[in-house]
């Protein structure tokens, strides 16, 4: 699903990521972990495409297929999912009406029609009733006033509208509250399937209590230091981070 290759990066010249190399299969779950200020959410953007981020050197597949080239609209076109740090609110937009948007859009970009309205409604209806969405959240005002858990309610939802093959969720540092985490992990585990991949970035080990990873990596400095499987997140929980560093 996805393939990063000895991946270097910048920003304004400083190497952030300093040959990043990750395997991520259709149907699996990887962690990504580390300290404060070790890539983490900058191999997110990079992998998004966002463009203040140079890449000096690798290469990023996506089902083969070489995105790196490719603007942050169209890899979101292909299947990638970034989940929003910092959601916009959008005054007089409904929930509703933003994912019809989103979905139309997506799909002009596809060459597609619009989504006949009978269709949009039932696929609202089935992803709202899967993640246990009332109808009440469906007509809000787009992230107006909404709480943290709201806020990732309505990710998850989008991601769920979506279907993208590779869903990145990079949770800020500042953590969740312990329902927010509920409403993220019991999303992504309804929505995990053997043709999709999830790549869950967090600082802390307490979201993979909820979402339980096949694989975690340490990233460390702009690289990847240590992998290994789900045990890894406990073993850093309770030795924290110094060891890294000092091995590194
Ligand atoms: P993490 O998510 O692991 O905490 P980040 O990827 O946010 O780490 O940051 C890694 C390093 O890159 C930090 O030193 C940070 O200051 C720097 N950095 C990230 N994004 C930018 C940016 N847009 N402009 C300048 N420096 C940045
Ligand atoms: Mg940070
Ligand atoms: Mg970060």
């Amino acid at each position: 699903m996805l393939s990063i290759k000895n991946l270097h990066a910048s920003v304004e010249d400083k190497e952030i990521l300093r040959g990043i190399n990750l395997e991520v299969k259709a149907g699996e779950v990887h962690a990504i972990m580390g300290p404060n200020g070790s890539g983490k959410s900058t191999l997110s953007s990079v992998i998004a495409g966002k463009e203040e981020y140079e890449v000096t050197d690798g290469e990023i597949f996506l089902e083969g297929e070489d995105i790196g080239e490719l603007a942050p609209e169209e890899r979101a076109h292909k299947g990638v999912f970034l989940s929003f740090q910092y959601p916009v609110e959008i005054p007089g937009v409904s929930v509703t009406n933003f994912m019809k948007t989103a979905i139309n859009e997506s799909r002009k970009a596809k060459g597609l029609e619009e989504m006949p309205a009978n269709e949009m409604l039932k696929l609202i209806r089935e992803k709202s009733e899967l993640l246990e969405i009332d109808r009440k959240f469906l007509s809000r005002s787009l992230n107006e006033g909404f709480s943290g858990g709201e806020k990732k309610r309505n990710e998850i939802f989008q991601m769920a509208m979506l279907e993208p093959k590779l869903a990145i969720l990079d949770e800020t540092d500042s953590g969740l509250d312990i329902d927010a985490l509920r409403i993220v992990a019991n999303g992504v585990n309804k929505l995990r399937s053997k043709d999709n991949a999830v790549v869950v970035i967090t600082h802390y080990q307490r979201l993979l209590d909820y979402i339980v990873p096949d694989y975690v990596h340490v990233l460390y400095n702009g690289k990847i230091v240590k992998s290994g499987g789900k045990e890894l997140a406990y073993e850093l929980e309770e030795k924290g981070y110094d060891w890294i560093k000092s091995e590194n």
